[in-house]
């Protein structure tokens, strides 16, 4: 099987700090796999690096057959590869219904779209009853899921999820993972970010321990779960 995400020996930098250096890893076809480690492990970058708004310094990325390496974002989000950001980056003036229609930007199917409101309203009905209201005004919780549900917007194979469950009461992380596992049911592939390691692992079919810009530990997430490595570092365990 060839896998849809392909992550080849990627490094990344901020000037003369190499935040990614040197990670390999697959996500294949309808799978969950999740990034996880400490502060500053390098997540975000790799994630931010995925979807064209950093150009790495090496290495290759290929998605769905396709190299990424030089593609410009917009273009990015065109192949099916989504990209829900750390800190939402919703638009708090616009309404949710208009926020939704943004994450189809590049869509020229208006019953299609109208379809796909619908369906991120099923799956998170409090953005129905609120579509017109303006998103500022939703808690954070309901922000993760807007922006959850404008990055499935442009119908994305593969959807990156960056820190969901940021700042979240336990009910609402519940929530937003339970959604992470409809989403692949439905035939979504995900690759998540999350500093909440024991959510992340117990939904993942693959995980990757990050430290410091590199990979540590690769397995399935059940693997990981009880590796007693991760258990003390991770998950908070003596
Ligand atoms: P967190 O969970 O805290 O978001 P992370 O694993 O996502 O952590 P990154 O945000 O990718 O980590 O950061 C990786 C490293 O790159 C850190 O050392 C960070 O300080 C540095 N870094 C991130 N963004 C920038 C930037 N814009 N300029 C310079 N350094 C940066």
């Amino acid at each position: 099987m060839t896998a849809l995400l392909e992550v080849e020996d990627l490094r990344v930098a901020y000037g003369k700090i190499e935040a990614v250096k040197g990670i390999s890893f697959t996500v294949e076809e309808g799978q969950i796999v999740t990034l996880i480690g400490t502060n500053g492990a390098g997540k975000t970058t790799t994630l931010r690096t995925l979807s064209g708004l950093l150009k790495p310094v090496g290495g290759r990325v290929t998605f769905n057959g396709k190299v990424l390496t030089r593609v410009p974002a917009h273009k990015i989000v065109s192949l099916g590869l989504a990209h829900s950001p750390e800190g939402r980056h919703i638009f708090p003036r616009l309404t949710i219904e208009q926020n939704l229609q943004l994450g189809a930007y590049l869509r020229k199917d208006p019953a299609g779209i109208t379809a796909d409101i619908q369906r991120a309203y099923d799956l998170f009905p409090i953005l129905g009853e609120r579509r017109k209201q303006a998103a500022g005004t939703l808690s954070g919780g309901e922000q993760q899921m807007l922006a959850m549900g404008r990055a499935l917007m442009s119908q994305p194979k593969l959807l990156m999820l960056d820190e969901p469950s940021m700042g979240l009461s336990p009910i609402m992380m519940q929530k937003i993972m339970s959604t992470i596992v409809e989403l692949k049911s439905q035939g979504t592939t995900i690759l998540l970010v999350e500093q909440n390691a024991q959510a992340a692992l117990s939904l993942a079919d693959q995980a990757h321990v990050m430290e410091i810009g590199t990979i540590k530990l690769s397995g399935s997430g059940q693997d990981l779960l009880h590796d007693e490595s991760v258990r003390k570092t991770y998950l908070g365990e003596d």
